[in-house]
């Protein structure tokens, strides 16, 4: 039997299903996989194995039939993006053979990850759409157990696509959920009293990120009593939104006022749908100036909405550093981590999503994908990947409780044991799926958005930066960082410590501001696009400190018990103390003044 990816009901029916009809098949479905998990787990692998039998990839590693799990898992190697690299370029170079799946490859889906500063090219599908779709409608058959009423209101979601570009040979690449808010699936999806948005297709498929968003308020505010739940993808998304209504309600109640549309907004297919939605109202006006004119925004989300039960956004993982500020804005209402996916693969969903975001845990749906499980301590030595000793890799119905594990995954679209990057920690069981906490990703200093930047990638822009001081005859001594998420959009702050070797001669601020540029321009391209594009990141900021303040960090350091030997310094600083101490130290503060470069195309 092949692994369900519909949720259609079986012909013949002679009545349309009923929601209850699909929610109940819904559940059915989890509770099926998840009490199978290792059968289901069994059957996604030999479906897998079968589809892909001919690829050049799996035939490099002579599986012989019947390639069984045991075969493969001895077999095929642990990968990492790296390793693949050459075989997705010939893909995108146009290569139409079957290197890594037998099914064409579609397009591909631009992670969040980066390689060599370029998002990573993930080959799809067009089968994954509807995998994809399927864990979707799992979504709210969930919440309705938790949160009654929720067919008989709309949602809020501020939801996005970004740029995207074609390959040399001409496949699209583009992020995941751009692809899937661009599918048909999406676009002619049927009529889901659980899923009416409130804003219009028109908006979310916009791709002037202003024009989307400020639609999108705007039928928010229309609509404010339908409201019952408010959400982005991600907190960060969320706050963007907030930030958008505090910039712009004076000239969004004007056009509700006047039942006028910003001339501004002049994508053709949203003036069409406002030229049918907005109508005077006055009343509705006053209340949104009102509201938004105070001084104090705390609440503001239910002031604005008062049905909203919930918000819907990711608060796990990196997005935790929001949560204070969701809670100012929202008045502590729930926050519903409904789901954990990737470019790669969509993993799983939370089954108790009204939980508090410390409590979140994912069941991987044994459905999805092939999953395995690389001991955490085992992931931090290469030894345990070395090609001589196979490594220890976990089943996804053998992880152990409490343990934690970095993800490895084997796709129905050709990754095959490759390395996601995410590390979990097992929490618990659904019947026999386990269920994870997401507990980070691995190598990620600093993030705001989707960006995620890593060491080597800062200690490059430092060093790019730091070139431009070398004429004043001054260096950068030692360095550290952290997210600043006080001021939305947030942004990333690194402190500097200066040696200058004539004081007479010191950096200007030009030069300094200069360096925040450059830095900047070093950093990967989700980096830039979050701070041209999407205007999700600001400027990066440069904080010069006193002579001698790292020493202090040191010594810091060593009073509260570090090894005065093993002592390095702390490239991110999150610790209150620190960051005071530091704050405290400060004599010159830089912000860049321009924006970075980005275009869609890749740079090499
Ligand atoms: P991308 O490759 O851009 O699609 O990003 C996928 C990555 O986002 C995952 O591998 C995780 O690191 C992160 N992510 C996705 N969902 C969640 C979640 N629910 N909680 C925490 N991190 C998540």
């Amino acid at each position: 039997m092949a692994i369900a990816t519909d949720l259609s009901p079986s012909p013949p029916l002679a009545l349309p299903p009923t929601c209850d009809d699909k929610n109940a098949k819904a559940l059915r479905l989890i509770e099926e996989m998840t009490q199978n998990t290792d059968s289901v787990q069994e059957r996604v692998l030999a479906e897998i194995l079968s589809q892909n039998a001919q690829t050049e990839y799996l035939k490099r590693f002579q599986l012989n039939e019947p390639m069984d799990r045991h075969t493969f898992k001895s077999k095929v190697p642990v990968v990492s993006y790296e390793d693949l690299k050459h075989d997705i370029q010939r893909i995108a170079n146009g290569d139409r053979s079957p290197i890594l799946c037998a099914h064409p490859i579609s397009e591909f889906l631009t992670s969040s990850g980066t390689s060599a500063g370029e998002r990573k090219l993930m080959p799809t599908i067009r089968e994954e759409m509807n995998r994809r779709q399927l864990l979707y409608s799992l979504l709210m058959p969930v919440m309705n157990k938790y949160v009654p009423g929720l067919d008989t209101g709309k949602a809020l979601l501020f939801l996005f696509i970004k740029a995207e570009t074609k390959t040399p040979s001409g496949l699209v690449a583009r992020p995941v959920l751009t692809s899937y808010y661009k599918s048909d699936q999406f676009k002619n999806r049927p009529h889901d009293p659980y899923n009416v948005y409130t804003s219009p297709d028109e908006a979310i498929l916009c791709p002037d990120s202003f024009q989307s968003m400020y639609t999108q308020m705007l039928c928010g505010l229309i609509m404010r009593h339908e409201v019952l739940r408010v959400g982005a993808v991600f907190a960060s998304g969320l706050l963007r939104a907030i930030r958008f209504l505090q910039l712009n309600w004076a000239q969004l109640a004007h056009d509700i006022a006047t039942g006028t549309l910003n001339p501004k907004i002049t994508d053709p297919a949203i003036t069409e749908h406002m030229a049918q939605t907005l109508k005077p109202d006055p009343e509705l006006a006053n209340f949104i100036t009102k509201e938004c004119s105070e001084e104090n925004w705390e609440r503001i989300i239910t002031r604005i909405w008062p049905n909203t039960k919930y918000l819907d956004v990711i608060v796990t993982g990196a997005m935790a550093q929001y949560i204070p500020t969701l809670d100012y804005y929202s008045g502590g209402l729930p926050l519903a981590c409904t789901m954990y996916a990737s470019s790669e693969c969509y993993f799983g969903l939370n089954l108790n999503p009204i939980c508090s975001p410390s409590d979140v845990s994912y069941t991987i749906m044994p459905n999805m994908g092939y999953f395995e499980f690389l001991p955490h301590e085992d992931a931090a030595s290469s030894s345990a990947l070395s090609r001589d000793s196979p490594p220890r890799l976990v089943d996804l119905a053998d992880v152990e409780l409490g343990k934690s594990y970095e993800l490895v995954l084997t796709s129905y679209s050709g990754l095959c044991r490759y390395r996601v990057g995410d590390v979990l920690q097992v929490t618990g069981f659904y019947n026999t799926a386990p269920q994870f906490h997401f507990v980070r990703r691995k190598n990620v200093l600093l993030s705001i958005d989707s960006d995620k930047t890593d060491e080597a990638e800062l200690q490059n822009a430092v060093e790019n930066a730091s070139a431009l001081l070398k004429e004043f005859n001054t260096s950068v001594v030692e360095y550290t960082n952290f997210a600043d998420t006080k001021s939305i959009p947030g942004h990333y702050v690194i402190y500097w410590e200066l040696l200058m070797k004539e004081s007479r001669h010191a950096p200007t601020r030009e030069v300094l501001e200069q360096c925040c540029l450059t830095m900047e321009e070093s950093l990967n391209a989700v980096y830039r696009q979050g701070r041209v594009a999407d205007h999700s990141i600001g400027p990066l900021e440069i904080r010069v400190v006193k002579n001698g303040t790292f020493e202090e960090l040191m010594d810091y350091a060593i009073s509260r018990g570090a090894s005065i030997n093993q002592y390095k310094v702390p490239r991110c600083v999150t610790f209150s103390p620190i960051t005071e101490l530091l704050d405290s130290r400060v004599e010159s503060v830089h912000f860049s003044l321009a924006e970075p470069h980005w275009t869609p195309e890749r740079r090499r």
